[in-house]
């Protein structure tokens, strides 16, 4: 399982990687799965050049743990 490269400095993977639902729902799929390049947050920083709040989550929806 490799980790997301973006993930030492994304907010929301260091806000929420510990909590049962983030694992639940991202943690397999986005920031340590085969779903990474597709993550909301991410596309966004690369387009864009800047970051988002720390609770949009890699599918694009505000994350409510
Ligand atoms: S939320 Fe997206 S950018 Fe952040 S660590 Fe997970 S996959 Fe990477």
């Amino acid at each position: 399982m490799q980790v997301c490269s973006e993930s030492s400095q994304c907010e929301f993977f260091l806000a929420y990687a510990h909590q049962p639902a983030f694992r639940k729902e991202h943690f397999n799929y986005f920031c340590f799965g085969p779903l990474a390049e597709n993550c909301a947050r991410r596309i966004f920083h690369q387009e864009k050049g800047l970051t988002q709040r720390a609770d949009y989550s890699p599918t694009g929806l505000i994350f409510n743990p």
